[in-house]
């Protein structure tokens, strides 16, 4: 019994073509297709034409290949993918033996933002034509990744007042340190310490003060637009909220966005998005109970589009008091009838609570009533809030209850996706700072996401045709002859597809 001994001479030059070394079904040949296929200059991409003087630039489609092949398999710095290109034969293959610079890499991704979603986009609206989105519905959710930001460079009024109480409790005691100094060395020692504490303190008025002007409730140093976020069980940091529309035939992701910390108002912005970059005239959106908000859904609801999302739970029915469904509202009265028969009214105000109105609703017979106890805890009687787009949030109730199976869909349309991009592909933070900037990146997961997900849904051949299909329709539109001499913009090993 040996052990299995290769027949390989290291010393020994060999005859190998990167055309055999890289396998006929490999993500690699996709990306090379799928990226040739892109009208690059329309997106935006820079430096498809370029100046006559100077260095010649790579081709924007040499590095959108080499970050779509890298995305996929969890390379996504400029310094891994850099590496990437030194050691990984596919990549020899895909970017034709070229090794850009880790520089040139890293400013590709910081300077080609706007491209990058618009590539995302188109290639959207080529998944919607090839039939595998329909955009009959689709489940919008959310998920947190961590910001180029540390919680230390995070700050609210809370953690200021924090910081400026113990700062001064130092300069209190350094004072004190200094009265009872004996010699020359030491208070010098100690007012230095004052002034460094009294430099920090300047820092940290500066920030309350910016925060006073702005309004906003919590500040960020190293990415000013990263928030802190509940990224996984009440474990806090500061990070991105990521909005994802997923189609339902085929759990493709559609749209992202980045802006929201929350998704109490992010309903209405990403179904309309979807709806309009789909061209529908009408679209369901399933989404979970954060986004159960009154004004999202008349804003849904006025641009033709069916809300199914959970319903939330009324306060009351958290204390076991009479949940709000026991309250029958009547819509020619405006006046809930309550257990005890009772007519609960408004006087017609409108109150403002949070980004919203609402309007109350009560009645005088509480006082005397027998069953007072099992309703409020409140001295002076049940009230009752409604929002003045309450009657949503009610016909949207109905929809889910009739049709839980339609609703049990959501799950199954978002949450398989994120779990891909986070646990297998390593997507839990971003390389990027600015909601814009991180959006490009999300979409070029996604982009990514959507042609490796395809790759499982179609038969392989069947793909590579339709790719090869757009290129040819892409050629048509543009200087044939112009395409083919340009150095970069056809890869030697793609060029025989066209003899097919
Ligand atoms: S407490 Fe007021 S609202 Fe509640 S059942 Fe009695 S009368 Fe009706």
């Amino acid at each position: 019994m040996h052990h299995l001994e290769s027949e390989i001479d290291r010393s020994q030059i060999s005859m190998i073509a990167l055309e055999e070394m890289v396998a006929e079904n490999s993500y690699a040949r996709l990306v090379d297709l799928f990226v040739e296929a892109l009208p690059m200059e329309d997106l935006g991409f820079v430096h498809v034409q370029h100046e006559k003087e100077g260095r010649p630039p790579y081709h924007p489609k040499v590095l959108l290949k080499l970050y779509m092949y890298g995305y996929r398999h969890g390379l996504r710095s400029s310094g891994k993918l850099h590496q990437a290109c030194l050691v990984n034969v596919e990549l020899w293959w895909l970017l034709n033996g070229l090794k850009p610079s880790q520089r040139t890499i890293c400013y590709f991704r910081k300077n080609n933002a706007k491209a990058f979603r618009a590539a995302f986009r188109h290639f959207v609206i080529v998944l919607k034509d090839w039939n595998l989105i329909d955009g009959e519905t689709v489940a919008i959710d959310s998920f947190k990744i961590r910001a180029q930001n540390s919680l230390k460079n995070n700050f609210n009024q809370a953690k200021i007042d924090r910081h400026v109480d113990y700062i001064d409790g130092k300069i209190d005691e350094y004072h004190a340190a200094l009265d009872n100094a004996d010699n020359e060395d030491t208070r010098t020692e100690f007012e230095q310490k004052i002034d460094y504490q009294h430099k920090k303190r300047e820092g940290y008025k500066l920030l309350e003060k910016e925060l006073e002007e702005t309004g906003a409730a919590q500040i960020s140093i190293t990415d000013t637009d990263a928030r802190a976020v509940v990224l996984h069980r009440n474990i806090v940091n500061v990070g991105y909220n990521v909005q994802a529309g997923c189609d339902s035939k085929h759990k493709l992701f559609i749209n992202a966005q980045t802006g929201n910390v929350n998704d109490t108002h992010a309903l209405a912005d990403m179904a309309i998005e979807a709806k309009e970059l789909l061209g529908l005239e009408h679209m369901n959106t399933l989404t979970d109970k954060g986004y159960t908000t009154a004004e999202e859904m008349a804003r849904c609801a006025s641009n033709n589009i069916t809300t199914y999302s959970s319903p939330k739970e009324s306060p009351a029915n958290k204390n076991d008091l009479f949940d709000l469904k026991i309250f029958k509202y009547d819509p020619q009265e405006d006046s809930y009838t309550c257990p005890a028969e009772q007519a609960l009214r408004s006087n017609g105000n409108q109150y403002k609570k949070g980004k919203t109105k609402v309007m109350h609703y009560k009645t005088k017979a509480c006082k005397g009533c027998t069953i007072r106890e099992q309703c409020t805890n409140s001295k002076n009687g049940r009230v009752i809030e409604r929002g003045i787009h309450q009657e949503f949030i009610e016909e949207n109730q109905k929809r889910v209850e009739q049709n839980p199976d339609y609703y049990r869909l959501r799950q199954q349309v978002t949450e398989h996706q994120f779990g891909t991009l986070k646990r297998q592909w390593g997507f839990t933070y971003t390389l990027m700072k600015g909601k814009e900037n991180v959006l490009s990146e999300v979409n070029l997961i996604m982009m990514c996401y959507n042609l490796r997900r395809i790759m499982s849904i179609l038969d392989k051949n069947d793909l590579k045709r339709r790719l090869k299909d757009l290129i040819h329709l892409f050629l048509t539109k543009m200087d044939i002859n112009k395409a083919f001499l340009r150095p970069f913009y056809f890869s030697k090993s793609s060029v025989p597809i066209f003899n097919d």
